[in-house]
């Protein structure tokens, strides 16, 4: 983690939104308005469990109500604390503004080891927290709606969900108010996956333009290209798992909890996730070379770093240090403020955090909407779709016969090409949109404008602009 000499992750939040700020030509109040959190709660409660009262501290904050709801994840963890909710709540606006998802920025989380619980006792502390919440419209469909964070994934959301139904018994739109369930309980195809999957489509829409990649060092394409990832958890398994299996990635190191495997060839990503899962650490897995000091492995040499674990990770203690031409920050905040200027200096790029780790927000979005419409994407669609190709297909096979057969359609294009989309084609398809013109509007800043030399500081032109407008609009 960062050290002393560094200011904390909130601090850090506002020291590259000032940088940004200041090439932007907003009034001071507008400035400050759009920086402050509005508002944090804090909850202590009770509950009993093996004979006792536990009591737990959780958080809920909301940094900007330009849009509602508001939106963000509930982080478990023990070092869950008001400043970093505040950072993640501010990230939140952000990013919800940069890829158009009709949010403003909130944040929660809850101190807490979830693996020091049995599942029911987890699912009472999960069912307290959020009545607490609920009780204050922390959670509700029209103004807070909460989704998985570290520590926190399905599970946790179907019982939020229960609990606000349980609550609101003639609430219709009771389900849109946490994102990230389970599909039998209201969720949407391909959200598990979102987050590390739009990290995958941030990496192609970068190495589609080769200014891009020549301003990295690197050269080519996706293929081939030698990737270390921090955090094999929901963000980390899925950005890996997807780059190495679908983009010809190498993934040379996975840093987890116990230590890190490096290995040159190769380590194969789902084998060390079941691993994980058996063995609840990396150490002992056979086919890669164990360090146990994991963090040195960020500095390893590599091509593309995925931190997908915490915040602070990437510090002024270590950012000389790191070798990577390219640093994706699938997590939070894991690159610090100081660490920023010093990789900048050297030229190292980063895909910023309230980018890169948008897709899970964007997924949320369309599972806001799809518990909104009580409807499932494609339902309408799909078969009327079907029948259009099958149509085209007969017609063309008819002229095809008619010419004497000169030529034919492959059987493998017809199967994909008759195949009308289903939700998780859709939800692919409009994350992949998401993604590709929200990089699009950062890299049209900072190819154009002298004083922009990092995507960060456009990601933050791009989407102070959009909330600045928001509230302007209001008459602030
Ligand atoms: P997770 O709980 O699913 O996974 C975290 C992983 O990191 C686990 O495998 C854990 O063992 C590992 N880990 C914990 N401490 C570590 C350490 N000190 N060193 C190395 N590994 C360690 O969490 P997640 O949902 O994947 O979230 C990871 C990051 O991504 C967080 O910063 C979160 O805010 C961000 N994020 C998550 C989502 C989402 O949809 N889940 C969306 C946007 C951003």
């Amino acid at each position: 983690m960062s050290s002393a000499r560094e200011p904390s992750f909130r601090e850090s939040v506002d020291l590259m939104f000032n940088r940004a700020v200041r090439l932007m030509d907003l009034s001071p109040g507008l400035e400050e308005k759009i920086r402050v959190c509005n508002a944090t709660y804090t909850v202590r409660f009770g509950v009993r469990l093996r004979g006792q009262i536990h009591t737990f501290t959780g958080y809920r904050s909301v940094h900007s109500e330009h849009m509602e709801p508001v939106k963000g994840g509930i982080r478990y963890a023990t070092a869950v604390n008001q400043d970093e909710v505040e950072a993640l709540a501010a990230l939140m606006t952000y990013k919800c503004a940069l890829v158009e998802a009709p949010f403003g920025g909130s944040k929660g989380g809850l101190c807490i080891d979830p693996r020091e619980w049995e599942v029911h006792e987890l699912e009472q502390i999960t069912r307290r927290f959020a009545y607490e919440l609920i009780k204050r419209d922390l959670i509700n469909p029209s103004q807070n709606v909460p989704a998985p964070d570290m520590g926190t994934g399905e599970r946790e959301m179907a019982w939020m969900a229960d609990q606000y139904a349980r609550m609101n018994t003639t609430d219709i739109n009771a389900k849109a108010c946490v994102t990230g369930k389970p599909l039998n309980a209201g969720g949407i195809a391909g959200r598990v996956e979102a987050t590390g999957r739009g990290v995958q489509y941030a990496l192609r829409e970068f190495f589609r333009d080769s200014r891009d990649i020549e301003k990295a060092g690197l050269s080519g394409s996706l293929d081939g290209k030698r990737v270390i990832v921090q955090g094999l958890g929901n963000v980390g398994y899925h950005a890996a798992k997807f780059l190495q299996e679908e983009d010809g990635c190498i993934i040379t190191g996975i840093i987890e909890r116990d230590g890190a495997l490096v290995s040159a060839k190769g380590l194969n990503v789902e084998d060390i996730r079941a691993w994980i899962a058996q063995h609840q650490g990396v150490k002992g897995y056979p086919d890669a070379t164990y360090v146990e000091n994991g963090s040195a492995v960020l500095e390893e040499e590599c091509d593309i770093l995925v931190p997908a674990v915490l915040e602070g990770v990437i510090n002024l203690d270590n950012a000389a240090n790191i070798k990577a031409r390219l640093i994706i920050e699938a997590a939070n905040g894991p690159v610090t403020a100081g660490a920023d200027e010093i990789l900048r200096e050297k030229g190292v790029i980063i895909i910023p955090d309230m980018y890169a780790n948008a897709g899970g927000v964007t997924v949320s979005y369309f599972e806001w909407v799809k518990n909104l419409s009580h409807i499932r994407f494609g339902r309408m669609q799909r078969r009327e779709e079907e029948a259009r190709n099958q149509l085209l297909v007969a017609e063309l096979e008819r002229l095809s016969d008619y010419m004497g057969d000169t030529w034919s359609m492959t059987e493998d294009f017809k199967k994909k090409y008759l195949r009308g989309a289903g939700e998780l084609e859709l939800v692919r398809s409009g994350l992949d949109d998401t993604m590709r013109t929200a990089y699009q509007s950062m890299r049209e800043i900072w190819h154009s404008r002298e004083d922009v030399s990092d995507l960060r500081t456009a990601a933050y032109l791009v989407s102070i602009g959009k909330v600045a407008a928001s509230y302007q609009a209001k008459g602030l």
